[in-house]
């Protein structure tokens, strides 16, 4: 989750959760001065953002509080290469979160039901969103969101954006909804099984098992109808698909193609465009636009849900993470590839082939720490020693031909 003002935060608060590859080395840490960072507290409290926060509660959650330099130079992070969307896709959606997401499915199918129901959105979304976001509910960050929050508020730039998420996450403590030592994320301040913003548990946030508490980190009910709330909140429209690959004709201009420029089905009907299949494009989808994410590769219309997809990450490769899992959670036959295949011949990895990958540079005395599946500076690091040994781009990249590469020389 990333609220749409601040969009690098969830991508690289994600980069972060599940270690995608693509941040340069790190900046040291800068040193922090405590009693700036004092100062600085007792100044926010009198203002208006906090005026919710009892002066209990405050005291309480920033007595003992140091700042944490840390988050800062996740802060300043820059990705060192854009990753490709086929990168993204293979780790997010491989055949273990396909299959976990089916027994989440099974397991949690007269909740979803039920809310399903209330709001609309499809259980299978609603699983899809949990499995990109926290990977069921498994990985929820572990960073305290006081402390980063605090910090955030204090120093670095985006204070102003950052103090309101603060008060927000003192509100949800004073409210009950979550105990202080629940209350960890990614370094930006996203949490629990949603991975929302604390502004945005307070816009979102439903307590769906009916304890008085909108617990999105320990109840699972409360998490799935919370997801459910936000993309009705962001629009979902009751019955519509988020869209579908479809086939282009031979010849077709996508140079125009984009997920906003939306156009009634007829409109593509005519020029066309039909299912991946070659079937007619169904009616259920009023209109849409018209995305591909990389030419050449597989072609998406996309409609107003795709759009309410979007809205969680501010990002159309992770919209398409989601809406693609949900398609393979609900239909068992599915395969897990798009009818066009990826423009590239080194496809990306997936998380039990990042652990192979590991494995193989730990054999090779690359010290790596242990082969978690999470591609970090470390690995990348490896990586390029390899690549350079090879003969080949040294950009730290973990792709097939690597793989494949080590693999032999194992
Ligand atoms: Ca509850």
């Amino acid at each position: 989750m990333n609220p749409s003002m601040f969009p690098r935060a969830a991508l690289l608060a994600l980069c972060a959760a599940w270690a995608l590859p693509g941040a340069a080395q790190d900046a040291p840490a800068p040193s922090l001065d405590p009693a700036e960072f004092k100062t600085c507290l007792s100044q926010l409290q009198g203002t208006p953002a906090f005026r919710a926060i009892t002066a209990q509660t405050f005291a309480e959650q920033t007595r003992t509080l140091a700042p944490d330099p840390s988050v800062l130079v996740l802060l300043n992070r820059q990705p060192e290469f854009t990753m490709p969307v086929w990168d993204y896709m293979a780790v997010l959606d491989d055949a273990e979160r396909v299959q976990d997401g089916r027994a989440a499915f099974a397991k949690w199918q007269d909740v979803l039901q039920k809310i399903e129901a209330q709001t609309g959105v499809p259980a299978a979304i609603i699983t899809g969103v949990w499995g990109v976001e926290s990977n069921f509910g498994q990985n929820l960050g572990g960073r305290p969101l006081v402390q980063s929050l605090a910090t955030l508020s204090c120093f670095g730039r985006r204070q102003a954006y950052f103090r309101g998420e603060f008060a927000a996450a003192l509100r949800i403590i004073q409210e009950g909804h979550i105990a202080p030592d629940k209350l960890t994320g990614s370094w930006a301040g996203a949490f629990g099984q949603t991975q929302f913003m604390p502004s945005t548990f307070f816009a979102n946030a439903v307590d769906f098992d009916g304890d008085g508490r909108r617990d999105i980190v320990d109840s699972v009910p409360d998490a799935l109808a919370s997801t459910a709330k936000f993309l009705q909140n962001a629009g979902w429209r009751r019955g519509e698909p988020w869209g579908f690959e479809v086939r282009l004709p031979k010849g077709f201009d996508s140079s125009g193609a984009s997920r906003k420029a939306k156009q009634p089905i007829a409109t593509w009907q005519r020029a066309g465009l039909t299912l991946a299949d070659g079937q007619p494009l169904p009616g259920d989808l009023p209109s849409a636009g018209l995305m591909i994410p990389a030419a050449g590769g597989p072609a998406f219309l996309v409609g107003r849900n795709f759009d309410a997809l979007y809205r969680y990450n501010a990002s159309e490769n992770y919209a398409l993470a989601i809406a693609h899992l949900a398609d393979l959670i609900a239909d068992p036959q599915a395969p897990l590839a798009f009818a066009t295949p990826w423009p590239t011949d080194d496809p990306g990895l997936s998380r039990a082939e990042n652990r192979e990958l590991q494995t193989l540079l730990l054999a090779r005395g690359h010290d790596i720490g242990t082969a978690d599946g999470m591609i970090g500076a470390k690995t990348r690091e490896a990586i390029k020693a390899e690549q350079q040994r090879l003969g080949v781009k040294a950009d730290g990249r973990a792709g097939q031909k690597l793989l494949a590469a080590l693999r032999k020389a194992d």
